[in-house]
């Protein structure tokens, strides 16, 4: 996940719900990923610390465990970049420039210039911080398909380059994994480019306020206007997290008119609270230890350069690169015989 600062409900249903899961059944392996950021952010990266300070805050608020998962920062571990660097070596540009969110990204982003060697290479970063833990899968949405599909070749070129007889680096699977709709205030996918959003650790009364004003089934003009909760953005916000009274209540208010917009919002803001209270309470209390926020974060970081580097040895091995010359048997230094 980049590091982007506070993360908002839309990372939490994304994302975050699922890696809690996982780290139950999986050896995971979860990271702040900054030099992803700097990827289209590269021009101020004044607050990019802070940035990647509040996501570990809002990790371990969501319920990530470092007992359970290795969860670290990306530019800690230096390794992935220079796997990234080898895999850059191997990797052919068509390859890149056909990555389809390349193009698009570049056009959702025009005020940014994206033409850099950097932001056309992310795919090949990704790829080294997949293979770099051998990872057998990768928990993605669908859009991310391909750049797991790219990992895959990467993998199988310098495998087919440097270890055709027994394959170093394995293939990783995507771990597709159906996600709820989450609508931002705006009806939109929720974004903080879109300003749409409400962030886990949004105050209550703000939650509240900006539910109020959060776009709902356009049909429902009048009070009196019949609705339907699955064509209005609040309804998914209730499909989420409200329990199944309200819901069978909102169906039945909503299309019957029998209730207005402002209480059923009332009703999903209530619930909405309810489900991230516990993770707020957490969050303050990381908030107020910030050391040991840092602490988990170190150790996390050891355990994953220990997995990276042992890698990484394998991987210089592979490819031939120095680590020492091979002496012959019985061979002393100068320097020994001193
Ligand atoms: Fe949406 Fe609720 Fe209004 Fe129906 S009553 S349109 S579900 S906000």
């Amino acid at each position: 996940m980049r590091s982007t600062g506070k993360l908002h409900l839309g990372n939490y249903v994304g994302a975050l719900a699922n890696w809690v899961k996982l780290q139950d059944t999986h050896d995971c392996f979860f990271f702040i990923a900054d030099w992803h950021a700097l990827t289209t952010d590269y021009a101020d990266t004044s607050s990019i610390k802070q940035n990647t300070y509040e996501v570990a805050l809002d990790w371990l608020a969501a319920g990530l465990d470092p007992d359970k998962c290795v969860m670290f920062v990306q530019s800690h571990v230096l390794q992935h970049a220079e796997l990234h660097l080898l895999f850059s070596m191997i990797t052919p540009l068509g390859w890149l420039e056909r990555v389809p969110t390349y193009k698009e990204q570049q056009q959702n982003l025009a005020t940014k210039d994206l033409s850099t060697y950097g932001f056309l290479g992310y795919p090949v970063l990704q790829a080294a911080d997949i293979l770099i833990y051998k990872g057998d899968f990768v928990p993605v949405g669908e859009d991310q398909v391909a750049h797991i599909e790219l990992t895959r070749e990467i993998a199988r070129r310098f495998n087919g380059f440097y270890s055709k007889k027994k394959p170093l680096l394995p293939e990783p699977q995507p771990l597709l994994t159906k996600t709820p709709k989450l609508p931002g205030t705006d009806g939109r996918k929720m974004s903080k480019s879109y300003g749409n959003y409400i962030l886990l650790s949004e105050p209550e009364a703000e939650i509240r306020k900006k539910l109020k004003t959060m776009v709902t089934d356009p049909a429902r003009v009048k009070r009196t206007d019949p609705g339907n909760p699955d064509v209005c953005p609040v309804g998914d916000l209730h499909k989420i997290f409200s329990d199944t009274k309200t819901l069978e209540n909102v169906y039945a208010g909503c299309r019957s008119a029998g209730i207005g917009c402002i209480e059923c919002k009332g009703w999903a803001a209530d619930h909405l609270i309810k489900t991230i209270a516990p993770m707020q309470e957490r969050r303050r209390k990381y908030e107020r230890d910030a050391k040991l926020t840092q602490e988990i974060i170190a150790e996390g970081d050891a355990k994953a350069r220990a997995v990276a580097e042992h890698t990484m040895t394998q991987v210089r091995d592979a490819m031939g690169l120095y680590q020492g010359f091979d002496l012959p048997q019985g061979a002393t230094s100068a320097k020994q015989n001193k």
